[in-house]
């Protein structure tokens, strides 16, 4: 008749497998029913252990939005260098119109710094939008964390 182990046993098994005594961890490794236990015990500790993320301080908050899913980052970088891209097409455009500002000038009297100012409103939008964006889905992120 086999001698099984103490739940004691299977408890300390189950909390560090590998600092635990040899005789248990060989026990665990041959006896099924003591290994189901201890994977029992094993997922109850867990679960215990990701207790303390309902009460979290915005540090550990920001140390978890770290470990999410890659994807959204991704797509966060992706657009800003979309915003970078229109950013540095509208200056060049700006660039350009104040560069031949003196024929533009004559071309369209009066119209230039309108364009200039419309230029300067169309950039500072995309910057105001782009602190927006990254705000939006810094709370959305924070907002799906608190949910669990
Ligand atoms: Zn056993």
């Amino acid at each position: 008749m086999t001698v099984h182990l103490l739940e004691m046993e299977i408890q300390e098994y189950a909390l560090d497998k590998i600092h635990c005594r040899k005789d248990i961890a060989d026990h665990i490794a041959v006896c099924e029913a003591c290994r189901m236990k201890a994977a029992n015990y094993e997922l109850m500790f867990s679960v215990i252990k990701e207790e303390p993320k309902h009460s979290f301080d915005f540090d550990l908050a920001s140390l978890v939005v770290e470990q999410l899913p890659k994807p959204s980052s991704v797509s966060s970088s992706t657009n800003i260098l979309l915003y970078v891209f229109i950013f540095c097409f509208a200056g060049a455009i700006a660039f350009v119109i104040y560069w031949f500002r003196e024929y533009l000038e004559k071309m369209f009297k009066g119209i230039l710094p309108i364009v200039i100012y419309l230029m300067l409103v169309i950039a500072i939008s995309v910057l105001i939008f782009q602190c927006v964006e990254i705000y939006r889905r810094y709370k959305k992120q924070m907002k799906s964390l608190n949910s669990f």
